[in-house]
């Protein structure tokens, strides 16, 4: 039987293999309303030396976030840990795909001492997927939440996680170390799977989310995905109540940008409108937070968020005390 391990082992070690979808469509220019910050900033240049003297990789360069300019001269940056390597290859993503290095064991501190010397009152913790090791990772990623609470006990957590396919207890494991808040995107509709996460279960992304509450229903969940991939309007409503079936806090919504030529094509660009009938839908729906905008992405304006959610639970205990 050949595994998903073999694939990667055989697989040349490409920046994006795979990825492509139809390799050299056009890509649609993007409209007026998605309009981003250059990095230019002092602050900005801080965050860089401080990710660097750190060993550090983030998300924000390696996913080439549009929001990098705004997020680093806030101080604001979302470590992604155990390497920069994937084992997953997702049509949409920007993040190289291969066979992972070995894990380090002084990540932990080295994140630590980095939250600390930013001064973050909230931290995003993210990571490749780890299909290579037995736990999906899941061991490192409680260090390191450890490893913050020892450096900055003040300092909230929120971590964005891989599914952990298929591996037996890792959930747990996570779970056990207490982040303030538990992500795991859906990224985009059932329909689209098998073409933009293929490697992924939609419906084990779901009971993942539903686990986390019932294991600890003081974490605070979430979940994000991105438009503009070719979903229906209905399949994204349908996906909301999934995620309030699972007990799901606050959901993310944000448009897809190709980060290149090889990559999922953009189908469409969600008109703000739009995004912001995405919002009212979901309050609707029972969230305690929607946050639907072209540029909203998991990890943008978190701490503020986790200030709205924690608001949004003591209004909703008051209400039904
Ligand atoms: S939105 Fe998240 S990933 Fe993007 S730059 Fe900001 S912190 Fe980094």
């Amino acid at each position: 039987m050949v595994t998903v391990l073999d694939t990667i082992a055989n697989a040349p070690r490409l920046r994006h293999p795979e990825k492509a979808h139809k390799p050299d469509q056009e890509v649609l220019r993007k409209p007026d309303w998605i309009r981003v910050k250059a990095p230019v900033s002092k602050g900005y240049a801080e965050t860089r030396e401080i990710v660097k003297s750190h060993k550090l990789v983030t998300v924000c360069e390696e996913a080439g976030c549009p929001n990098i300019g705004e997020c680093w001269e806030k101080k604001h940056a979302t470590f992604m840990i155990m390497g920069e390597i994937c084992t997953r290859a997702c049509a949409f993503c920007n993040v190289a795909t291969g066979i992972p290095t070995a894990l380090d064991p002084d990540e932990p501190a080295r994140v630590a001492h980095a939250v600390k010397q930013m001064g973050l009152s909230h931290v995003v913790i993210t990571s490749v997927d780890r299909d290579d090791l037995a736990d999906g990772g899941a061991r490192h990623f409680a260090e390191v939440i450890r490893a913050i609470r020892a450096a900055t006990p003040s300092t909230t957590i929120e971590i964005l996680t891989p599914d952990f396919l298929r591996k037996e207890g890792a959930l747990e494991i996570v779970v056990a170390a207490k982040p303030d808040v538990f992500n795991h995107n859906l990224e985009t509709v059932p329909s689209n799977y098998l073409t933009v996460r293929p490697g992924a279960r939609y419906f084990h992304s779901i009971r993942l989310l539903q686990r986390v509450k019932e294991l600890d229903p003081s974490i605070f969940t979430k979940s994000g995905i991105m438009v503009g991939l070719g979903e229906e309007r209905n399949e994204i409503l349908q996906l909301m109540d999934d995620l309030r079936s699972a007990n799901v806090d606050f959901m993310t919504i944000g448009q897809y940008l190709q980060p290149s030529k090889k990559h999922h094509p953009v189908i469409r660009f969600v008109t703000p409108e739009e995004f912001k009938s995405f919002e009212t839908i979901g309050r609707t729906k029972g969230f305690l937070l929607v946050a639907s905008s072209p540029l909203t992405r998991s990890s943008h304006h978190a701490g503020d968020d986790f200030a709205r959610l924690r608001a949004a639970r003591e209004a909703q205990l008051r209400k039904s005390a």
